[in-house]
């Protein structure tokens, strides 16, 4: 499908009132998934929405495109699990030829990446995270629910080996279930050309997060220093994440401190929801649904005015994180984090 572009939505890059232009949108793309990580989901009665309202490729090619005339630039598919999603290749092939989107990345379980790596990099993935929390069999089964820690490091080799490098590994660090296994995920980053980001656990609807899980980026450090000389890296200053070089190893590892350490400065982050919302912070209440406007036949103008909207609400920073549980009116698995 091509559509022509509208002037008033080129001249209006997406900035909120603080001045921060929004480059980059992460799309959730399903809310389904084939594991149960406790931290983000219950271990049964989860009800998925109906297939009718989540977006269609269609939809999300559509929105892609309007998002990337208004000045995005980075996507990264997410859900749920988007592998599961039917199709996965030919909607990364529709997005890969949108002019102006240059990079296309993707936060997976890596349950898919040993039999489809190679196919998502022709496609035209350009990165990869894999989420990844414990490195012991039977601690990961009891994570997520599933025994699938052998196929998660095959696949982790193919993505490498189909040239997904630097590949990023996502560990959510909770005190007392693996914050023991931080130098062991350390040493995979000394040994591989593998970014490990260390993710501090966050209250989502539904996920039981407590004050006492939470670990904080601080102390990650700090036991890391206790075997690694950490140099920090230049990052972006649009960067969640803080990296760090790790003296002499292949890879790096990087701190993600959503709860300790603010980051809401450099924001440039829009998110869709798999069933349209747009939301200009993950814990913002949800703001106007894109889905229903479309499919009511509403042209690029009055989409935009939707996302403008939607960025005129944004806050210069979210709540201390006592409240931010409150705040939250969607789960983890229908934004995608
Ligand atoms: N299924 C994919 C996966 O697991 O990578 C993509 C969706 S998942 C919701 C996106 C990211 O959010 C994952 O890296 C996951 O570890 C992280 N995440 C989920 N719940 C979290 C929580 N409560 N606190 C911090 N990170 C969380
Ligand atoms: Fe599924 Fe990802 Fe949530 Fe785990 S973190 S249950 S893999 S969506």
């Amino acid at each position: 499908m091509v559509i022509a572009p509208s002037p008033a939505v080129t001249a209006s890059p997406w900035t909120d009132p603080f001045g921060r232009p929004h480059t980059y949108l992460r799309v959730s793309i399903t809310d389904r998934c084939n594991f149960r990580c406790g931290y983000c989901m219950p271990a049964q009665g989860v009800i998925w929405r109906p297939r009718s309202e989540i977006l269609n490729f269609e939809e999300i090619e559509r929105l892609v495109r309007l998002f990337v005339r208004g000045g995005v630039t980075k996507v990264r598919l997410t859900g749920g699990e988007p592998a599961v999603r039917r199709g996965l290749e030919e909607l990364i092939a529709r997005l890969a030829v949108i002019e102006g989107l240059r990079e296309i990345w993707m936060t997976t379980n890596g349950s898919t990446l040993a039999k489809k790596a190679d196919a998502y990099r022709r496609a035209g993935l350009t990165g990869l995270n894999v989420s990844l929390d414990s490195l012991r069999r039977e601690r990961f089964a009891e994570i997520a629910r599933r025994d699938e820690l052998p196929k998660v490091l095959e696949g982790i080799e193919t993505a490498l080996g189909a040239g997904f490098r630097p590949l990023k590994i996502n560990v959510v660090v909770m005190a007392g279930v693996n914050e023991d296994e931080l130098l062991d995920f350390a040493e995979l980053a000394s040994d591989r050309p593998i970014q490990v980001r260390f993710i501090e656990f966050m209250p989502f609807k539904g996920n039981g997060w407590q004050r006492g899980d939470l670990y904080p980026a601080a102390r990650m450090r700090e036991d890391l220093r206790e075997r690694y000389r950490l140099t920090p890296l230049e990052t972006s200053p649009n960067a969640v994440a803080r990296g760090f070089a790790i003296e002499g190893g292949k890879g790096s590892v990087a701190f993600v401190a959503s709860m300790t350490e603010s980051f809401c400065d450099g924001c440039n982050r829009l998110r869709l929801t798999a069933d349209g919302t747009v939301k200009s912070c993950l814990f913002l209440r949800a703001d106007g649904n894109l889905r229903d406007s479309l499919r009511a036949g509403a042209d690029d103008e009055a989409l935009a005015t939707i996302v403008r909207d939607s960025l005129a609400r944004k806050w210069k920073e979210h709540p201390p994180m006592e409240n931010l549980l409150a705040t939250n009116d969607h789960s983890m698995l229908e934004i995608g984090g």
